[in-house]
């Protein structure tokens, strides 16, 4: 039988500390959190190798690094507010949802947020507040966010988002053509943004009224 503990912790040390990942909080929580519980059977067994799987309705769990690296540069500490745009499976929701204080996630694909929601209701979540509809405008009703994190790539950065960050608060992003963005992290000081590039990556595109046309 496979030991999906022993993949997972070699997944940690292989994938994640070795390749730069140094925030322990991120390493402990990708140590515990089971990533085959948020995919279907036919690809349990991939749950934790170093690639993207699909998750249905032509959708993706990211790659464990790049979950990693866009968690680390949120930089969570257990007191923040966060909002997630692209549900997916669950499995970043579950991260975000451990590192703090209550998570906010908007999926426009209906059947992945119910799918998600039960696998992290089944995992014994109680702080997260999911949101089917166009993530591209926020959920101004919970405003302001210490952290945002985009979880599909964007044209450009959507100002309804920006405009929802906290003071000091972090937008996590992938900005740029449509097969392939570079990771941004946006962070509010007062009226200004600052801009840093942090990796290039590929997602699939973030569509709504602030991102891309259907
Ligand atoms: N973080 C997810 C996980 O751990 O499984 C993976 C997310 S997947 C790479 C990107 C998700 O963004 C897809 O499920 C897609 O349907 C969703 N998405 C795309 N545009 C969106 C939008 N405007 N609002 C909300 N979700 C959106």
């Amino acid at each position: 039988m496979q030991d999906f503990k022993k993949e997972r912790l070699a997944m940690v040390e292989e994938q994640l500390r070795r390749r730069g990942i140094h925030d322990q909080r991120v390493l402990d929580v990708m140590a515990k959190i089971p990533r085959h519980f948020f995919v279907s059977h036919e690809h349990q067994h991939a749950a934790y190798e170093d690639r993207p799987l699909p998750i249905g309705e032509g959708q993706t769990i990211s790659q464990p690094y790049m979950v990693a690296v866009m968690t680390q540069t949120l930089e969570l500490y257990g007191d923040e507010r966060v909002l997630e745009i692209g549900t997916g499976s669950g499995y970043q929701t579950a991260i975000l949802a451990e590192l703090a204080k209550t998570v906010f996630t908007i999926e426009r694909i209906q059947t992945l947020i119910q799918g998600a929601q039960k696998t992290l209701q089944e995992l014994g979540y109680e702080n997260i507040f999911f949101l089917t509809g166009d993530g591209t405008k926020g959920w101004p009703e919970n405003a302001p966010f210490n952290g945002i994190m985009v979880t599909a790539g964007a044209p450009e950065v959507p100002l309804t988002l920006t405009s929802q960050l906290a003071e000091g608060g972090r937008l996590v992003i992938p900005v740029g053509p449509r097969y392939t963005q570079t990771l941004y992290k946006v962070t509010r000081k007062g009226n200004q943004f600052k801009e840093e590039d942090i990796t290039g990556c590929v997602f699939v595109p973030l569509v709504g009224d602030f991102g891309w046309k259907e």
